[in-house]
């Protein structure tokens, strides 16, 4: 087995016993990297002389893939844009800095759709990634390139960011376990906004153990983002111990699973993982998510108008591309944005700045945020009544290359994670299963109620151990 092959756990175990270095297992990520890379293009840049540089100063840390918004210092943050070419980050992110306590360091940045917006990592500016289990297809969005990663084994694990459903679609379509964590649960600080109010960091990994030790690795209170609460972050891996299926309520939301365009794979193989859990111990509470049906109009209100706010500050004069060809500084700032940013994050900007113009904010914006709290009040409710959602993760397999041209298509990709985003609430991706036609792989959605990771991790873990897959 190579080194780049092992997961967090495995890694660790090895390098306590001194079996290997960290120094040789970025060098083994290295050369996975230059073989794969090439063909995947799950990274966008990959700073080879600083990962070995601190692999020498911390023999026993484990290195992590970085999703191209997070900054490091010395590093590029591109997110995936023109906009930020030449962009070195001044500083470390609280989630990097949290990863260094914690026995881990940054090694290699990997593609995302440009400023986190959209489903198969297409809308990047700066690179192809394909699917690591099919090239002609894409590793979803918009944590594409940490699940090509990891999917691909280019690294041990990753980090990704889910806005709406960014960490879960992508690791449904690369094999990997994916958590979204509770909103609040982890900084936001240093990370590039998209839509403030739903932004999570979460960790992109091989096996539920290493989302585990990586998730307890980045969680916390952190002085420098106001929303994440001073609630003690448990030991999620050492919690794990003994997880079962026994006497588990999971809550079938009936929304979930009469919809139309769901593929037929993707439903045998989510009612297959239904059925496995009630084997195993589980009990089957059909539940109802009323207000789920608004939750895509709700999003698509919320998070351009948070975007249009976040993204203003690129404006040619503070950050990355300037435009040559400006006269005066209103041209600077129309030319440099004009030119830096690509024709998703245009059409957010837009529909953001539209949904918050005066004469349409009480219309639009405020009528979202009345919705937005139905439909969390409708996963409080639930959460009275079972443990844990399982819900299909994505609607389909990784679909082709330029499959989907049509942007309204393309958001229907979130269909299942989002109405968990916008309520806050902890989500994961587990893997579940192949198709039969393509052999794709495809994972299914555990939900828990906000701030329980502990239990949605040992659902989740309850999940890997009789999925098989
Ligand atoms: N695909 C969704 C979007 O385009 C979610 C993205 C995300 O979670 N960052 O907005």
């Amino acid at each position: 087995m190579e080194l780049y092959e092992l997961g967090i756990k495995a890694a660790r175990e090895g390098l306590a016993k001194g079996e290997f270095s960290s120094e040789d297992i970025v060098k083994s990520v290295i050369g996975r990297y230059h073989e794969r890379n090439g063909e995947i293009g799950a990274y966008v840049s990959f700073d080879e002389e600083q990962a070995l540089g601190l692999a020498r100063e911390r023999p026993r840390d484990v290195p992590i893939a970085i999703k191209d918004l997070i900054n490091v210092v010395g590093q590029p943050c591109t997110c995936g844009s023109k906009i930020l070419e030449g962009y070195i980050s001044p500083y470390d992110a609280t989630v990097i800095a949290n990863l260094k306590k914690n026995g881990f360091f940054p090694c290699g940045r990997v593609n995302m759709d440009e400023f986190a917006m959209g489903s198969s990592t297409e809308n990047s500016a700066l690179a192809v990634t394909r699917n690591p289990y099919d090239l002609s297809r894409v590793p979803g969005g918009s944590s594409g390139g940490s699940a090509a990663a990891v999917g691909g084994k280019m690294c041990i694990a990753a980090l990704g960011s889910d806005t709406g459903g960014s960490i879960r679609q992508p690791a449904s379509f690369c094999n990997c376990v994916g958590i979204k964590p509770s909103y609040g649960r982890v900084s936001r600080y240093g990370v590039t906004a998209f839509a403030s109010s739903l932004d999570q960091v979460g960790p992109m990994a091989k096996s539920v153990e290493d989302a585990a030790i990586l998730l307890g690795a980045i969680a916390g209170r952190d002085e420098m983002d106001g929303t994440t609460p001073d609630v003690p972050v448990p030991d999620y891996a050492a919690r794990l111990e003994g997880a079962d299926m026994k006497g588990v309520r999971i809550g079938v939301p009936r929304e979930y699973y009469d919809v139309k365009g769901m593929d037929a794979e993707v439903r045998r193989i989510t009612e297959g993982a239904l059925k496995k859990c009630e084997e195993a111990g589980a009990t089957l509470v059909e539940v109802s998510l009323p207000h789920t049906e608004y939750a895509m109009a709700v999003y698509y209100i919320i998070a351009p108008a948070e975007a249009s706010a976040n993204l203003a500050r690129f404006d040619g004069v503070r950050y990355g591309h300037r435009s040559p060809l400006s006269k005066d500084v209103f041209s600077l700032y129309c030319k440099s944005r004009a030119e830096g940013f690509g024709a998703e994050v245009k059409r957010r900007i837009i529909i953001g700045t539209f949904v918050l113009s005066s004469g349409y904010q009480d219309a639009y914006y405020t009528r979202a945020l009345k919705v937005r709290t139905l439909i969390k009040r409708d996963f409080d409710e639930v959460f009275g009544k079972c443990d844990a959602l399982l819900t299909p993760c994505a609607p389909t397999p990784a679909f082709r290359l330029g499959e989907l041209q049509d942007p309204l298509t393309m958001y229907l990709n979130d269909l299942f994670t989002i109405p968990s985003s916008l309520a806050g609430v902890c989500a994961s991706s587990v893997p579940a299963g192949f198709t039969e036609s393509g052999h794709l792989p495809v994972g299914v959605q555990f939900i828990c109620a906000g701030y329980d990771e502990e239990r949605l991790l040992r659902v989740s873990k309850a999940f890997e151990d009789i999925a098989g897959a």
